[in-house]
């Protein structure tokens, strides 16, 4: 176990506005918690609107110079951000657990996919490839140059700390984008950690900032509202989502959303059973079930449902759960009470519709938001659970008789974020891979985030795409220029 002021002693409380660390204009601050142990950790500075608005005039001020750098010298200041960030992960990894809790192995693990986005974009940074073209009629040149959007709002939620802040970071620093960052208030920490080593790797003052707070509507309202504001990219719930989409439309801001999901998991009979609780348990467990591509339904072919069942609550049952940093935990606590009440009352709507709890069922008793691995069975059609994102260890299974019921069921959502399935018949799998609606398909496959390919949803569940080299296209426009000579 390591001593939480050893994991704290370096990291920053203030705003980072203008390349300094600063209190709040008004001195407010937000705790952060330890969800393992519920002790407050660390006091951070909580921006006023007014800091949000010097924010946004630091990114403006030193945006042109950032943009006008040549695309190699942004691409080695990110590389050198990437070789910091992997240099330091496990000391980063230790602050994501303490702060969100999750087990230390999957913070690790988001390290690793965390700094990705800094090495991935720093090789895109060198290819924003313009285009050039003759009109059809002969009469005109087309020149299309690819220019960054400019000041961008960069919005993240708590459940990968690190992740989807470099995510975002990465392609705006390599389109040549200034930067807003307003973390998540549950876990500002990781995101001060991390624009620290930005610094130190050389990018300058004002080109990225931070501004976490507790009064993030109004705060990101006065930003919005700011004509030198022209980008936003928000990772987070649907419902916040929604609420920020009609707020960027008073200025109609240029928006990336990344946004909630309700990921089905289908096991067809003729898949490999033991792989599908594999991915079943990568698909559901990664993260604590804390993950926008968490497995949230569980539909499984009639005639294998029992034996998916048995197997998959047995690989939930040797979960170890216990405090995220402690050696060989599998699942940490949830973020906060709240998570768990949710998760909660989902389980209990659920029962008392009349599914069979095979494991688990609860919150565990005492301190610290621990919630039990949990799979149902027989859960009926109106359950809440089938509908809601559970956000947290709990598993749900229904069956079903025919690939078209499978597939009705899988895209009877809001959400089209991520679908998986399992199915021994790759051709089989793709032609229902087409027929799913979402914008991440796992075909025999319990995880697919890559830095390299696209993420993002259907519906509900977004629009855009971050990572590949999509995610440099959403903080970049273009510019067509017309040329005669
Ligand atoms: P959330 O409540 O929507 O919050 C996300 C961020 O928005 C936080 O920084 C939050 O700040 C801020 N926020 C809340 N209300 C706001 C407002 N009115 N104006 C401006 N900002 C506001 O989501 P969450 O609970 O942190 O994260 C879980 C959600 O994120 C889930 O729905 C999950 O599916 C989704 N998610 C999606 C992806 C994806 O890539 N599609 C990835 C990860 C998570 P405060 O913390 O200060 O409230």
């Amino acid at each position: 176990m390591t001593d939480t002021k050893e994991i704290l002693a370096d990291v920053p409380t203030g705003l980072l506005i203008g390349g300094e660390w600063r209190d709040a204009s008004d001195g407010a601050t937000i705790d952060v918690y330890n969800p393992a142990t519920e002790e407050v950790i660390a006091s951070v500075a909580s921006a006023s609107e007014e800091d949000g608005l010097a924010a946004v005039a630091a990114a403006d001020k030193a945006g042109p110079d950032w943009a006008a750098r040549a695309p190699r010298e942004r691409a080695e200041i990110l590389r050198k951000s990437f070789e910091m960030l992997i240099a330091r992960k496990d000391d980063l990894a230790k602050l994501i657990t303490l702060e969100n809790g999750k087990a230390l192995k999957d913070a690790q693990g988001e390290m690793a996919y965390a700094a990705e986005f800094f090495r991935w974009y720093a090789e895109e940074a060198v290819r924003n490839i313009s285009e050039f073209s003759t009109a059809p009629s002969g009469n005109n040149k087309i020149m299309v140059l690819q220019q960054p959007v400019g000041v961008s709002l960069l919005i993240t939620p708590w459940n990968f700390p690190a992740a989807m802040g470099t995510r975002k970071i990465g392609p705006a620093l390599a389109a040549g984008c200034s930067v807003i960052l307003k973390p998540a208030s549950e876990t500002p920490l990781t995101a001060l950690a991390i624009a620290k080593i930005l610094e130190e790797a050389g990018v300058p003052p004002g080109v990225v900032n931070v501004i976490p707070s507790s009064r993030s509507g109004a705060v990101c309202s006065a930003i919005l509202a700011d004509p030198r504001c022209r980008k936003l990219s928000f990772t987070g719930s649907t419902q916040v989502g929604r609420i920020l989409l009609a707020e960027a439309a008073k200025s109609v801001v240029n928006c990336s959303m990344e946004l909630g999901g309700n990921a089905p998991f289908l096991v067809f009979a003729d898949a490999d059973i033991d792989a599908a609780v594999e991915g079943a348990m990568v698909a559901k467990m990664r993260n604590g079930g804390e993950a926008c591509t968490a497995a949230n339904r569980f539909f499984v072919e009639a005639p294998v449902v029992e034996e998916f069942a048995k197997k998959f609550a047995a690989a939930m049952e040797a979960l170890k759960v216990g405090p995220g940093l402690d050696d060989g935990t599998d699942l940490g606590p949830m973020v906060n009470a709240a998570a768990c009440r949710d998760i909660s009352a989902l389980v209990d709507d659920a029962v008392g519709k009349g599914a069979k709890v095979v494991t688990g069922g609860g919150q565990q008793e005492g301190v610290g938001h621990f919630f039990q691995p949990t799979v149902l069975t027989d859960v009926s059609d109106d359950a809440l659970i089938l509908n809601d994102e559970i956000f947290g260890p709990v598993a749900p299974i229904i069956a079903f008789d025919s690939v078209d019921e499978a597939v009705a069921r899988a895209n009877d959502t809001e959400y089209g974020l991520i679908a998986y399935l399992y199915t021994g018949d790759l051709a089989k799998g793709l032609a229902i891979a087409e027929r799913l609606d979402a914008g991440m398909i796992g075909l025999n496959k319990g995880v697919v985030s890559d830095p390299a390919a696209p993420f993002g949803g259907t519906k509900q569940s977004g629009i855009g795409r971050e990572g590949a080299h999509d995610g440099m296209m959403e903080f970049l426009e273009k510019k067509y220029i017309a040329v005669s000579w």
